[in-house]
């Protein structure tokens, strides 16, 4: 599943090759992936010929091509989307599902979603250029540049839930998948349960500095994915053998203490920790239980 970092690549290859572009005409070759189009796809294709693009940018991991007139077409990768840039002679990709044909800046080619099992998608966002309403809702991810360190420290350190769930919580941070959670936290030696008010300000800065570290380290090396089907923008694995700390690593040795990393269900996941490292909180007693968040 594409994290952040396979989303920024994408995000960047597409503005490289699609902006200065006219979408001279849409085909949508299989009808779910703009489900979520409240004009359905020939809608889509109606709203979007003839249309220029502008500038594709991105929040956590939703993108979205900018277009004239203010609108946009906003899309997610989902478990397997890829945005493909092809010559129009390359053949059809077996589950190519959206295709704009593009003259101008992308020299005849076109932009292709392809996405096997179509859990992401595209729609069109009137008004969405500068921030589609749909998505108005997540918070930036620590890559933002107008990502608020404190904010998001002070937000954690008021809460009762564990602090990965708090990482995973897309109004509170976005693009931090189960991946680099499990990786920051392993680099802050901080357990994943650990309520967000049982953090030091230091501690929970900490996690956030790290989860950052990862997401630009993984950034710089063009994104890790587990999944095979992860295709950049260019057709090129995003796949690269990156040695994870923590994540994937159950029983093998910790990399500081050499306990057995050790994998834990979490929200229908899998957390990876070390548990001499990383120290589980200790239970609470009933009365402090009491005052937890429902989440
Ligand atoms: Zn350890």
């Amino acid at each position: 599943m594409p994290e952040l970092p396979e989303v920024e690549v994408v995000r960047a290859g597409l503005e490289r090759f699609v902006v200065g572009a006219t979408i001279t005409s849409v085909d949508v070759l299989h009808p779910r992936p703009v489900r979520r189009d409240p004009t359905g796809p020939t809608g889509f294709c109606a709203a979007l010929s003839g249309r220029h693009i502008e500038g594709v940018r991105r929040r956590g991991k939703y993108f979205w091509l900018a277009l004239d007139g203010g609108d946009a077409v906003l899309g997610h990768l989902g478990m397997s989307g890829q945005m493909l840039v092809q010559p129009p002679a390359a053949p059809d990709e077996r589950h190519l599902r959206v295709r704009f044909r593009l003259e101008g800046a992308a020299e005849g080619r076109e932009l292709r979603f392809v996405d096997q099992r179509m859990f992401g998608g595209l729609l069109v966002s009137p008004g969405g250029a500068e921030l589609p309403p749909e998505i108005a809702h997540i918070a930036r991810d620590p890559l933002d540049e107008l990502f608020d360190d404190d904010g998001f420290v002070r937000r954690v350190r008021r809460s009762g839930s564990g602090i990965k769930r708090l990482l995973l919580d897309q109004t509170l941070v976005s693009g931090v998948g189960n991946i680099y959670a499990d990786e920051a936290l392993w680099l802050a030696r901080v357990h994943g349960e650990r309520p967000g008010e049982r953090l030091t300000r230091g501690a929970a800065t900490e996690v956030l500095h790290r989860a950052r570290e990862v997401m630009v380290e993984a950034l710089a090396q063009g994104g890790t994915s587990f999944d095979a089907l992860y295709v950049n923008v260019n057709g090129e694995s995003g796949y690269f053998d990156r040695s994870l700390h923590a994540y994937g690593r159950e029983g093998e040795p910790c990399e500081r203490c050499a306990a057995p990393i050790r994998r834990v269900a979490f929200m229908n996941r899998s957390s990876y920790f070390c548990p001499v490292c990383q120290r589980p909180p200790r239970r609470r007693t009933t009365t402090t239980a009491g005052r937890r968040s429902a989440n």
